[in-house]
């Protein structure tokens, strides 16, 4: 069964408000996508965003949540990949403004 992409989507924009200030694009294309070793992807293509996050997110709403905002953060800091210094700054201001809060 796949993932509910509305209800991602919800969450892409209230998350995109209340954590980016609405600097992410608004019209990001999520889908639950079959993906080997990994719980989410993200992608910019055209200055769009596309985010896939694993069907095994259905494991646990919070699992689904934090893999969003882990996507999230890869769209902000695109065409940067990597989980260097970077990637581990935009999470922990992430943490830090209390996104993970309920989650971990
Ligand atoms: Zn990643």
């Amino acid at each position: 069964m796949a993932l509910d992409t509305r209800k991602l989507r919800r969450w892409y924009r209230d998350y995109n408000h209340r954590f980016f200030g609405d600097s992410l694009p608004a019209d990001a294309l999520i889908e639950c996508v079959r993906i080997e070793g990994c719980w989410g992807r993200a992608m910019v293509s055209d200055g769009r965003p596309v985010i896939h996050l694993s069907p095994r997110c259905r494991v646990c709403r919070s699992v689904a949540k934090m893999t969003l905002l882990h996507e999230m953060a890869h769209v902000k800091l695109w065409p940067v990949t990597t989980h260097g210094p970077q990637f581990q700054a935009e999470m922990q201001r992430l943490a830090a403004a209390g996104a993970m809060k309920g989650l971990w």
